[in-house]
């Protein structure tokens, strides 16, 4: 009798469990790469915001057209989608906001050879990036691609276009300047100003309502400038530690700033020359002005170890030839300066980047806005797999992977002035969207397009994780498809490219 009895509990047990599977096992129907539907629900998720919270759920979220319409608890009800057409069925997944890679550059060539804009779109989308900041390229290109993805007619990230004001007076500055706003620009990028120009710049920009990214170099302006003038956000770092020298840097007589191998190998020991004290007032000096720090640490990771960025495991497959050929060592490419690079040099980054992540850390705690971004196309970087190693790299600076996934999304968004419409999961907000299938905080490798190995459920060796779901703007891009896509395109200029040679 007692036997019986168990094996009914067990039955019993067994149906609950099937039924309970069931409801929950809401499968994907109706969803289509590259399509935006009127109403698409994403059942059962876990959602990992962009302001910072810890992951909540599991979620039922509504999309309706390119807007985020509801969130609520998981329905365990079958019957309460039952008459949805579009569903994606997000059992054991976790859903972010879509990065934002707010220092980006879209390139259509390199060392002379053609690169289609689909190439670093696709990747962009493959590692769930839904929008770029455009800091640098062909404008009248831009402004046409940028068109193109706000239209839904390509495949591509929201694109926001950062015009250089160039050189020249304080005058033609401001002209230049103006003629940005009239032809759309969403913002200004300014680099190597003498301090009058760049007071003329910002003061210009002001009047415009412009936001400003200064890629601070070795130049006569530092952060202390950055602070007075009203600068949105620094790029890179080094009108950081320059602001806390006292004087100019170490440099050795034979130092030329346009040598590119000088400036990068000195680029290296300029951390350590910063007074510690100083540096505490230039970081609490930004953070009561209000300017933002971009600091892409992912470009300089070949200077403190070169045989790691030339030897990437994506490269094999995704590395377009146009892409190989620059970043091969040529002082003609701006960041192939890899001649003669020693071992002293990578000893000395590797000290200068525990100083500067220090220093990016004590920004943030003081509540400065840090952002992430990833300035690929140069120094071994490819677009998109750059992001998700800059997110490694904020880990290592100390930040909490909860925190980095903010630095991504909610505070990028706050950097581009569109903190209210991007950069979180929630209500009436834009529909950027990403679904991966391993938790991100765990291991954030596993926002690698190509996965990360591991273990899976039945104990076999795999590929585990990889964003599945790109949604930008309510589109929803297969982002597998989107990797195989690129993979395609390198074959075929490889072809090409082999051919020429
Ligand atoms: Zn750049």
């Amino acid at each position: 009798m007692k036997k019986i009895v168990m094996s009914l509990k067990v039955v019993c047990l067994f149906l609950i469990c099937l039924l309970l599977s069931q409801a929950l096992e809401a499968e994907t129907r109706g969803v289509e790469n590259g399509q935006r539907y009127a109403r698409l629900v994403i059942r059962n998720v876990i959602v990992i915001d962009g302001k910072g919270t810890p992951p909540r759920g599991p979620l039922d979220i509504i999309v309706e057209g390119n807007k985020i319409q509801s969130i609520q608890g998981a329905s365990r009800d079958e019957k309460s989608y039952e008459k949805e057409e579009h569903i994606i069925d997000g059992t054991g997944m976790y859903l972010l906001p879509g990065l934002i890679n707010i220092h980006a550059h879209l390139h259509d060539s390199r060392a002379g050879i053609a690169l289609p804009f689909e190439y670093s779109y696709k990747l962009w989308l493959a590692c769930g990036i839904t929008t770029i900041r455009d800091v640098g390229s062909n404008y009248e290109k831009t402004i046409e691609e940028r068109r193109k993805s706000q239209e839904g007619l390509i495949a591509a990230p929201r694109i926001f276009l950062y015009m250089s004001a160039g050189g020249g007076t304080p005058e033609e500055i401001r002209q230049r300047i103006q003629e940005a706003k009239k032809k759309g620009a969403d913002g200004i990028k300014i680099f190597g100003m003498d301090r009058d120009i760049m007071k003329a710049a910002l003061d210009e920009a002001h009047k415009l309502s412009l936001r400003v990214a200064h890629h601070v170099a070795v130049e006569e302006t530092d952060a202390w400038d950055d602070a007075a003038f009203g600068v949105s956000s620094i790029e890179h770092w080094y009108g950081v530690p320059d602001a806390a020298l006292h004087g100019s840097q170490k440099f050795p007589p034979s130092y030329n700033f346009n040598n590119e191998s000088d400036r990068f190998r000195y680029g290296g020991r300029l951390w350590r020359e910063a007074d510690p004290e100083k540096l505490g007032k230039v970081l609490q000096t930004l953070v009561e002005k209000g300017v933002a720090w971009c600091p892409t640490f992912v470009i300089y990771e070949a200077n403190r170890d070169l045989m790691r960025a030339m030897n990437q495991p994506w490269f094999k497959d995704y590395l377009h030839p146009a892409l190989e050929e620059y970043f091969k060592p040529n002082p003609a490419f701006h960041g192939s300066y890899f001649w003669n690079w020693t071992t002293t040099d990578e000893v000395f980054w590797r000290e200068n980047y525990k100083i500067w992540m220090d220093a990016v850390r004590k920004f943030a705690d003081k509540g400065g806005v840090v952002g992430v971004g990833e300035d690929a196309g140069f120094i071994y970087m490819l677009y998109g797999f750059s992001v998700v190693r800059e997110l490694e790299l904020h880990q290592e600076a100390g930040f909490h992977p909860i925190d980095v996934v903010q630095n991504a999304t909610g505070n990028n968004a706050k950097i581009l002035g569109m903190e209210e419409r991007l950069g979180r999961v929630r209500q009436d907000y834009l529909a950027d969207l990403i679904l991966v299938d391993e938790n991100p905080l765990e291991n954030f490798k596993y926002l690698y397009p190509t996965g990360f190995m591991g273990f899976d459920k039945e104990g076999e060796l795999a590929q585990r994780g990889g964003i599945k779901w790109t949604i930008k703007d309510g589109i929803i891009y297969h982002a597998p498809t989107m990797l195989a896509d690129v993979k395609k395109i390198v074959e075929k200029a490889r072809q090409e490219f082999q051919g020429k040679k």
